[in-house]
This record gives C-alpha cells, sequence and structure tokens, in this order.
C-alpha cells in the first residue's frame, strides 16, 4: 500500500512514494554529493522533502565533507562523549570550550578543526589522564570523579588489549610443531571457541573452560593430525591449560566478549565465565564443528562439573607422561581415553599454516 503524505503543489494528502537521488550540496565552497531521500506525489509528480528530511540529507552532506576532510562525523564526537560517560555540558567544560559546543556538533553543526584535532586526541585514554590533570577544575567533584574512574578504566581496557595482541602476535610466530598440534596459534579462532563451548555448556569455571578446550583440540588433532587453535598446553597440577589463557580471557572481557562471575561456595570459590556475545562458527569448517561438538556430546556424558573434568584429565597418559609446567605433546592425542560418538568425518588437508 502506498503511504499518504501532505503534497505542497496540490495542497492535500496524496499518494507519495519515497526515492533516493543524488543530490550535489555545497558545504564550506566545498561540492558534495549524497543520496538524498525525497517523496515523490503519485497525482501531480511534484518532488519535495519534509523538514526532517531536508535536515537529515544535511546532515549526511556534512558528514560526507567531514569523511572527505579527516573530521569526526557528528554520531563519531557522540561516541567519544560517550565513551567517557559525560553529559554536552560537562564533556564541553572538561575541554574549557563553550556549554554547548559539544551539544551543536553532535547536532551536525561542523566542528572547526582545532577542536576536531582536540577530540580525535581523546579517543586514546593516555590523553584524557593528562587532559583531565590539567582540567580538573572545570568539572564538578561528581563528575571529575566518574572520569577519573572510567579513564583509569578505559587505560587498563587499552593495556590488556595491547599484551594481547602483542602476546597473539607472539604465538603465532611459534612454528608449527608436536606442540601446537602442526598450527599456528590463531587467537580469533581461539577465543570463538571459547565463546562455542560456553553457548554449549552454559556458564563454566575457567579451569572446566581449560579442559574443554585442551580435550577439542588434542581429539581434533588425534582424528586430523591438525589442531584447532594452535594452542599450546601446559601440563599444571589442575589439569592441562592453554598457554597465556589468563590474558586472553582478561582481553576478551575487556573487550566485552566474556562475563565473568565470582561463585564462592562452602569449600571453594572461582570464577565462572558465560558468552557476552555470539561465537563466529564460520571460523570452522563443517568437520571441525562437527568434531567440536561430538567432543563436548561425549564430555557432558562423563560428567560435566570441574571436578569430573579435571578427574577424568588426569587419568590421561598425555598428561602422565608430561612433567610439571612442561608443554604436552599433541602426539598423546592418540592415546586419549576419550572416544567420541562415531562422526565419520572426511579427512582433510587443510592448511597447517
Ligand atoms: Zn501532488
Amino acid at each position: 500500500m502506498e503511504k499518504k503524505m501532505f503534497c505542497p503543489q496540490c495542497d492535500r494528502m496524496q499518494p507519495v512514494k519515497t526515492i533516493q537521488r543524488q543530490e550535489t550540496f555545497t558545504v564550506r565552497d566545498e561540492k558534495v554529493d549524497v543520496l538524498s531521500e525525497l517523496n515523490v506525489c503519485s497525482v501531480c509528480k511534484e518532488e519535495f522533502a519534509t523538514t526532517e528530511q531536508e535536515e537529515e540529507n544535511v546532515r549526511k552532506a556534512y558528514d560526507e565533507y567531514r569523511r572527505d576532510n579527516g573530521l569526526l562525523t557528528h554520531s563519531e564526537v557522540r561516541d567519544v562523549r560517550v565513551q567517557y560517560g559525560l553529559s554536552q555540558t560537562a564533556f564541553s567544560r572538561w575541554l574549557g570550550w563553550g556549554d554547548v559546543t559539544i551539544h551543536r556538533y553532535e547536532s551536525g553543526s561542523l566542528q572547526d578543526s582545532v577542536h576536531n584535532e582536540a577530540l580525535l586526541l581523546l579517543r586514546d585514554p593516555r590523553n584524557a589522564e593528562k587532559l583531565l590533570e590539567m582540567n580538573r577544575g572545570n568539572l564538578d567533584e561528581a563528575s571529575a570523579e566518574r572520569l577519573e574512574r572510567t579513564v583509569s578504566a578505559r587505560l587498563n581496557a587499552e593495556v590488556v588489549k595491547l599484551i594481547e595482541q602483542d602476546l597473539a602476535a607472539t604465538l603465532s610466530l611459534v612454528a608449527p610443531s608436536e606442540f601446537n598440534g602442526y598450527r599456528r596459534f590463531n587467537v580469533e579462532r581461539f577465543e570463538n571457541l571459547v565463546l562455542h563451548v560456553l553457548e554449549k555448556t552454559g556458564p563454566a569455571y575457567k579451569t572446566a573452560v581449560n579442559k574443554y578446550l585442551w580435550y577439542i583440540d588434542f581429539c581434533y588433532y588425534r582424528d586430523q593430525t591438525l589442531s584447532i587453535t594452535g594452542a599450546q598446553y601446559l601440563r599444571f597440577p589442575h589439569g592441562p591449560i592453554p598457554k597465556s589463557y589468563d590474558l586472553i580471557f582478561a582481553a576478551m572481557i575487556e573487550k566485552g566478549s566474556l562475563a565473568v562471575e565470582e561463585v564462592s561456595g562452602k569449600d571453594f570459590a572461582g570464577e565462572r565465565y558465560a558468552p557476552k556475545t555470539r561465537a563466529n562458527t564460520d571460523l570452522f569448517q563443517g568437520d571441525e564443528l562437527k568434531m567440536i561438538d561430538g567432543c563436548l556430546a561425549a564430555l557432558a556424558a562423563k560428567g560435566r562439573t570441574a571436578r569430573q573434568l579435571s578427574d577424568m584429565a588426569h587419568e590421561e597418559a598425555a598428561y602422565k607422561l608430561t612433567k610439571d609446567r612442561e608443554p604436552i605433546s599433541y602426539r598423546h592425542a592418540a592415546d586419549l581415553k576419550l572416544k567420541l560418538p562415531a562422526v565419520k568425518t572426511r579427512k582433510t588437508s587443510g592448511p597447517r599454516a
């Protein structure tokens, strides 16, 4: 059904079609092309835009100009402010600008290049920290304290992310061998496997997650002479753990893909993980996903408490034959006691890098 709008030409409500049309605006002496939205009256063929559409079209032209000139768009300006949890007025004051300056930018006014530069710098929490030291007096005490907490949380998050990138790059440099299952470590596959496991098992203790990952990598290796994630596993008293896993989990928490809850009971305390974003299972080919799910099902059939998983892992030759704190060779996968339900998998000769 066609919608009806007020046609200024016919001077009454008429059926209209909404279309998009290339339109050229002039912004600060520069020609900018945008796809403008307007309406065509089905009776008189008059083309017209509502006030809202006109404003939106102009905003688009301004944003296009911003992109061409390295200026933040109005929503990017907003993003910078929201990251620091301040109101428009407080944010303006923090920067030492007029009270309504940020409000104007977020509503679509073009920022001057000096202000743009300041906003760009503020994307880095280290600069925010300096600015807070300098301009703390511009803010009321409550805003200043809140900002201080936000800045320090963002600094921590930044550090964790940098370390993770560094770590992932370093781990991926390790050449394929029996200790990473002849695959270079792939942090993306590792993180999405964690999320997938948690989607299947529900919230789990990290010691349990580590064992799930170990069994999955080793079961797949038993079948395909290749691991899923390229992780190296170390023999620890509580069972096998992926090397540097603590940091990767911490980075996932900072990035918002993993939730952690502290749990304490009568005789235990621990952290339980739950997924906050959906796993990207496109990273795993058909056989891999089948094997992953088969392995989880086999483990679930044996009992899924952290204790049971731990007992199971301790009985494996791979664990018994490796010295404490040493890497566990994937060669031991051949002797895994855990048997999978018969899933006929195709032998693949996937890339080994
Ligand atoms: Zn008309």
